[in-house]
């Protein structure tokens, strides 16, 4: 494959150099630990829910595939086991964030503002996530803005070249990439992503 353009990382607020030093490093070591969820039958995506203290609350990777249930990304499985060992339903209180290798799906974005977390953080842009693979990461409207308006921090593509590496290396070992089969999503992607 052609090596993609390193991208920038873009934010809805000014960046705070530590918050991204420290979600770089996160990002990384999720990319990393990744690639050992997709040889257990996982799906490329790997989410981390921290506390602003930096305590691990929660970590899941995406189990779409080997748990056969379409809404198990990463992201609502962490939310999920983060919400399960806290017993509540509103993380708000709890000053979380989000950590993710790939840009949230519109599925993930609606669950991460009614979880409460407070940031969000992560790797690949889903315009690339689809380029590389072929999911169907869905339609997203202005959502760094909508995210800005509830008072949710978004920082996006950190460490993009180690999380497109992953992805490529799924697509090239043969894993499912899953998505509907049906007309109007060809013809959707084409429309978006031209
Ligand atoms: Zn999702």
């Amino acid at each position: 494959m052609q090596k993609s353009k390193t991208l920038s990382v873009i934010a809805n607020k000014k960046i705070d150099k530590s918050k991204l030093d420290n979600a770089s490093k996160i990002i990384l070591e999720l990319q990393h630990e990744l690639k050992k969820y997709i040889n257990t039958g996982h799906g490329p995506f790997l989410a981390a829910i921290y506390d602003s203290k930096g305590n691990l609350i929660a970590k899941a990777a995406n189990s779409v595939v080997n748990k056969s249930c379409s809404h198990n990304h990463a992201e609502m499985n962490a939310i999920k086991l983060a919400e399960k060992k806290l017993r509540t339903y509103d993380l708000s209180k709890y000053d979380l964030s989000i950590y993710v290798t790939s840009e949230p799906c519109m599925m993930c974005l609606g669950a991460i503002i009614w979880s409460g977390i407070k940031e969000v953080y992560y790797g690949v842009p889903s315009k690339r996530v689809t380029k590389i693979t072929g999911f169907d990461e869905g339609f997203k409207p202005d959502w760094f803005n909508e995210f800005k308006k509830r008072g949710i921090t978004v920082y996006g593509q950190i460490e993009t070249d180690a999380g497109e590496q992953v992805l490529q290396d799924y697509v090239t070992q043969g894993h499912i990439i899953y998505k509907p089969k049906r007309n109007y999503f060809a013809k959707a992607t084409r429309a978006i992503h031209k």
